[in-house]
């Protein structure tokens, strides 16, 4: 599967995931799909997630909110699933993989879950897509590799993630 990253989305998940540095983020993703593609137009962070370094959960009345978008302007796109990050801090890295809590999520939700690994670097790197169908960059102080995945037949599988930098 492809997952493609509208400049709008990955604009919303990047800053969203160094706000919350060095604690986790998440949120929910908004877009259209078909089997083969998932194109996500739209992320929309959590305010009141509880965040923790390692895990982070939801708001308690996530079910509630989710059911209130369709009265809401954004009501022709559908939830496509959600994202979060691995924030990684000291010489340790975290890489954009599911761990087994990430899985069974995924699982569940049977949707797509996009995966930001976010830590402060010094070295430069110019923002691509690349081979790997992740997408990685400094951004500032940072850099991130965003990856994603999604469920197939009971099983988390990765996508080839792309995005768009022609600004
Ligand atoms: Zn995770």
């Amino acid at each position: 599967m492809n997952i493609y990253l509208e400049r709008e989305a990955r604009l919303i998940i990047v800053f969203a995931s160094i706000e919350a540095h060095a604690r986790e983020t998440l949120g929910l993703l908004l877009g259209y799909r078909t089997a083969k593609e998932a194109i996500v137009k739209l992320a929309i962070p959590y305010q009141t997630s509880k965040r923790k370094f390692s895990e982070v959960e939801p708001p308690r009345k996530e079910s509630q909110l989710v059911k209130t978008l369709p009265d809401l302007p954004t009501a022709h796109m559908d939830i496509l699933g959600g994202f979060h990050s691995h924030p990684s801090w000291g010489e340790k890295w975290y890489e954009p993989v599911p761990t087994e809590s990430d899985k069974e999520w995924i699982i569940k939700n049977k949707g797509i879950e996009v995966i930001v690994a976010l830590k402060k670097a010094k070295k430069y790197v110019e923002p691509g897509v690349r081979q790997s169908g992740e997408v990685s960059g400094s951004v500032g102080p940072y850099y991130y590799k965003i990856a994603g995945y999604y469920e197939d037949d009971g099983e988390v599988k990765k996508a080839t993630l792309t995005t768009a930098f022609d600004y």
